[in-house]
């Protein structure tokens, strides 16, 4: 990374090479939609260096500890297939560390052995090695495919085909699905809907378990996360709300396919209009109209944006991240009048192409979209066509330092900033924070470039 400088600005076309990748590897998304629920242990079944790289991704982003057991590959594993190791895992996890559920997915080693995780779960079950009341799910997570997005969306949709319950009598509740968000982000689709008046479900959530007080006692399983009862009731729930389709969707088909709790996928509520169908989406759920609260909410965000509008006007932006978080992003600073031009994920998805391609029909400009790209080519992109701001993770810095662009933090992982775990980017709330943050490195760029004649004290 510290030899950007040299990126060409020359694009080459290349077909079977990744150059600083936009993505990572699947079991750290079905590590961190696990650790969303309550008392579960995270299971990696693989070698102890994939475990150790994904436990370390998550700590380093959420500053928190993050336990996580290993099947600990080694030679005879990985010849002759894991399954004793697992069934030995699950023995000891249960005995030793006593969670409520233990949340398995697998490695590239595991899947191309051909592991099979039902059968061994099946296999400790009829051994009595999982007690009475306890549980072992399993999601399959091959990383040569997807990415740490499509392991989150496997191990939700595991959790509740593996959980969820219809006992025959709807519970009045809404299943939310909140995709890959922050702690804090979850918090406030929680007090949102509970404002609205919604009684919900949200799977997963990791308030309060990755973002968590110091209290100066240790707790293995602290008191957030949902609950093994809240995940069998989403059977029963009158309906399901599910932000992004490649977080979310996934499961929620599955809980209206199997279950018949109809579902309707959003966008992540990051920015105005995504947050308006959000908050529109649970008014007509609960029946309600919109409480003062949220309307004096939204009054604040539409303030600030018509307040500082002339700074965000025709700035043109690079976003690299994952394609839920940028589809809502990307309507967002169109909304305001910004020119976002270039923008990678490194999932996969050509409907990722395409909905950029229809948000951004209306700009001025031409505009860049890649599914499935790395962020050398984001680098030379932004070289044949400068911008004025670059909004992603903390590998972005390389880029920002060495073509001299304010640089916002934003989507996984954010290696060397605090912020993101209390303070919430979706909801009108979250909007204002995205608005300070970009308005606070545009107006530091331009205080610093200003010359003495137009240096103003007033902004
Ligand atoms: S890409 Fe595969 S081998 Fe590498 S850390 Fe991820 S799961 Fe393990």
């Amino acid at each position: 990374m510290t030899l950007l400088r040299h990126t060409p600005k020359e694009i080459t076309e290349r077909s079977a090479l990744t150059i600083n990748p936009a993505k990572t590897c699947q079991p750290i998304g079905a590590m961190y939609a696990a650790l969303g629920i309550h008392g579960c242990l995270p299971h990696s079944h693989g070698s102890q260096g994939c475990c150790a790289y994904h436990r370390s991704a998550l700590t380093r982003h959420y500053k928190e500890p993050v336990s996580a057991a290993t099947s600990s590959f080694t030679e005879g594993a990985s010849v002759f297939g894991g399954q004793a190791n697992l069934l030995q895992a699950i023995e000891n996890i249960f005995t030793v560390y006593e969670p409520e559920i233990i949340a398995v997915h697998t490695t590239c080693l595991s899947e191309t052995i051909g592991d099979d995780l039902n059968q061994i779960r099946d296999k400790a079950q009829k051994e009595g090695k999982i007690p009475a009341g306890k549980h072992v799910i399993g999601a399959s997570t091959p990383s040569y495919v997807g990415s740490h997005v499509t392991g989150f969306s496997n191990m939700v949709k595991s959790a509740v085909a593996q959980l969820a319950e219809s006992t025959g009598h709807k519970n009045g509740k809404v299943n939310i699905l909140p995709g890959w968000v922050e702690p804090s982000d979850m918090e406030e689709i929680k007090r949102l809907a509970t404002l609205v008046g919604v009684d919900s479900i949200l799977l997963p959530d990791t308030s309060g378990v990755l973002n968590g007080p110091l209290s100066g006692e240790y707790k293995m399983f602290p008191e957030g996360g949902t609950t093994v009862e809240e995940i069998k009731a989403t059977g029963d729930a009158i309906g399901t709300l599910a932000l992004g389709e490649w977080c979310s969707a996934d499961a929620a088909r599955l809980l209206d396919s199997q279950f018949k709790v109809p579902c309707k996928v959003l966008d992540m509520p990051f920015g105005l209009k995504a947050t308006d169908r959000f908050i529109d989406a649970l008014r007509t759920v609960a029946g309600v109209s919109v409480p003062n609260e949220i309307n004096t909410e939204r009054g604040q965000l539409v303030d600030l944006i018509s307040d500082m509008h002339q700074y965000f006007y025709h700035k043109k932006v690079a976003l690299v991240g994952d394609p839920d978080q940028l589809i809502a992003m990307t309507e967002f600073l169109v909304s305001i009048d910004m020119l976002p031009v270039h923008i990678v994920t490194g999932t996969p998805g050509k409907a990722f192409e395409r909905r950029i391609r229809e948000i951004t029909k209306e700009l001025p400009c031409e505009v860049n979209v890649k599914a499935k790209g790395d962020m050398f080519l984001l680098h030379q992109w932004i070289k044949n066509e400068p911008v004025d701001l670059l909004l992603g993770n903390t590998y972005c810095k390389y880029i920002a330092r060495d073509e001299d662009i304010p640089f916002v933090r934003f989507g996984f992982p954010i290696l060397d900033r605090v912020g993101h775990q209390y303070f919430p980017s979706v909801g009108y709330k979250g909007g204002l924070r995205l608005l300070e943050k970009i308005l606070g490195v545009l107006l530091d760029r331009k205080d610093r470039d200003d010359p003495e004649e137009t240096f103003e004290l007033v902004l």
